[in-house]
């Protein structure tokens, strides 16, 4: 009985050790998102916390999504080794003074479309010139699909990418100055020329557009899609998608 009880024991310290260890996360990820935006917008964000949070249970990490960006504090965002902002950015001078410290102490942030749309009434120098360096200065309308270049796949953002792809149909941000203007700024994929020109009521028809890009000197990832309904729908893109939670989340802050 005594020898029985003993192989219980075992057996059942074994499987709680292998049961907590299955459900420790590799990482933290708290997303930022808001319901108040242009509807195309708002749209995306909801596609993308189901995206993800499919990605989290299959990649074993913590996903977490909030509208209240208050959250954006010191206190809190020593839990989160990766934060995302779906379709906003903060207003508040606080928040971004947070956001600003976490990112330069090693936290680690991946941004989509309007999270990097800036105009004159931003007013926040350090993330539009230093972090994202770059400044929107127009758009295509409506959302189209687009050829994009892959510029470097020998990226982990960019593992298992073709040359060139099909993204589906998104609204195009064009940026001057262009953030590969900076000397830190990589950028990975953009906009193939062979798309000009682009849209029917705001018509691009020529120039650099970066799409994708990181910044050198932090852990971050920009990527101009985040417009619409369709986002998810390229296998290809979501690979892109997938390999940026990743590396982001395990370069993030320990
Ligand atoms: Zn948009």
């Amino acid at each position: 009985m005594r020898q029985w009880l003993a192989a219980f024991f075992v057996v059942l310290a074994f499987t709680c050790g292998m049961t907590l260890h299955a459900q420790q996360p590799r990482f933290h990820v708290l997303a930022f998102y808001t319901e108040k935006t242009e509807a195309d917008h708002v749209d995306f964000a909801r596609q993308a916390l189901t995206f993800f949070a499919d990605q989290a249970k299959r990649d074993n990490f913590a996903w977490q999504a909030t509208t209240n960006w208050d959250d954006l504090n010191a206190a809190n965002l020593q839990h989160y080794q990766l934060v995302v902002w779906l379709n906003d950015s903060p207003h508040v001078g606080a928040q971004r003074a947070a956001f600003e410290q976490y990112m330069k102490h090693g936290g680690a942030w991946l941004g989509f479309h309007f999270a990097g749309y800036n105009d004159e009434r931003t007013h926040w120098p350090w993330f539009v010139h230093d972090f994202l360096s770059a400044v929107f200065l127009t758009n295509s309308w409506p959302p189209l699909p687009a050829t994009l270049v892959v510029e470097d796949r020998g990226q982990p953002v960019t593992q298992g990418l073709p040359e060139t792809f099909l993204s589906p149909a998104n609204e195009w941000y064009m940026w001057k100055p262009d953030p590969r203007a900076s000397k830190n700024i990589h950028v990975l994929l953009s906009l193939s020329p062979s798309n000009y020109p682009l849209g029917m009521k705001d018509t691009l028809t020529a120039g650099d557009l970066p799409v994708v890009w990181t910044n050198t000197r932090y852990k971050m990832l920009y990527c101009n899609m985040g417009h619409g309904d369709k986002i998810f729908t390229s296998a290809t893109q979501n690979r892109l998608f997938k390999n940026a939670i990743l590396w982001l989340g395990e370069a993030g802050v320990k």
